[in-house]
């Protein structure tokens, strides 16, 4: 039971950057909140919009040696204390927090510790990133599935939590495959695609820093788009689209406003350093 004293944890979904996406429901918690714990995928522009009043904290965990990061551990620690001292809680993370952003895992924490706490949804990358690209997640003609997985995983591996025959089969059968955190290993999975039966001419597209300033999308099939990714310097955060609603993308484009209209179509452009990716 939590006591009345106690504050609530909110795990919100801070959207993909551009603070305007944001909800409403997540820009009033945090105008009210004690305490922000944030991840480092949360943009400045809404973190900056936050009232001196409250407690800004980097908890980002960033893979790599660096290892002085916050652990999970540390983390899960921090809300239940700031919430037993009375405190409010916003912990904000990119997109929404329960796609790929252990809001499952820090709820079952809570829950076990006696905290209250509410979910509140964001916008997700894995659909914003490629809808803001041109590229529709699904569409009535083109794309009656959509699969949303984590490209961090080494696919060579037996133990790999993904099975990527299924995830060639949905592709083949019309479906969009979107990964995320899957910059890294793109060749890896676009190998495994392949390997699973997937056409060299499948259109693929990567779509980094959607809706942020740096906006900018790369286009092209599973042949080709590793070495375009890797020749206009593609680096995360950025989503990968797989299936024939990439198409749609050039036939938009023309018409398409905002950063979402930034990017080579062909892969064939170099970034400028104008910070919109366009030449
Ligand atoms: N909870 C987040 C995902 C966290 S995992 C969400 O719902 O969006 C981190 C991955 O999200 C990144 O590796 C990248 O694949 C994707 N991502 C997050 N923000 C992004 C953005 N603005 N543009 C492109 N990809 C983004």
């Amino acid at each position: 039971m939590s006591r009345a004293s106690d504050g609530t944890v909110y795990l919100v979904g801070a959207g993909p950057g551009d603070p305007e996406l944001l909800t409403v429901r997540a820009r009033r918690l945090l105008d009210a909140a004690d305490v922000v714990l944030h991840d480092r995928l949360v943009s400045d522009d809404i973190l900056d919009a936050c009232p001196d009043s409250a407690a800004v904290v980097d908890v980002g965990k960033r893979p790599g040696p660096d290892g002085e990061r916050t652990t999970q551990e540390e983390i899960d620690a921090l809300l239940v204390r700031e919430a037993r001292a009375g405190r409010d809680v916003v912990r904000l993370k990119g997109g929404d927090p329960t796609v790929f952003g252990r809001g499952g895992e820090e709820s079952e924490h809570l829950a076990a510790a006696g905290v209250d706490f509410e979910v509140v949804p964001g916008v997700t990358s894995a659909v914003a990133a490629p809808a803001v690209a041109g590229i529709p997640p699904t569409h009535r003609d083109r794309a009656s599935s959509l699969t949303v997985v984590t490209g961090h995983e080494d696919p060579t591996k037996a133990e790999s939590a993904l099975d990527w025959a299924s995830l060639a089969g949905n592709v083949a059968a019309g479906g969009t495959l979107v990964v995320l955190m899957g910059v890294g290993r793109l060749p890896d999975n676009v190998a495994a695609l392949r390997g699973h039966g997937l056409d060299a001419d499948t259109p693929a597209a990567m779509v980094e820093n959607a809706t942020r300033e740096a906006e900018y999308t790369v286009t092209g099939t599973l042949d080709t788009i590793v070495e375009r990714a890797r020749r206009v310097g593609i680096d995360p955060p950025a989503v990968a689209v797989v299936g024939d609603v990439v198409e749609v993308r050039d036939r938009v484009a023309e018409y398409l406003r905002g950063a979402g209209a930034t990017g080579a179509v062909g892969g064939s452009e170099r970034r400028v350093s104008d910070n919109r990716g366009v030449e």
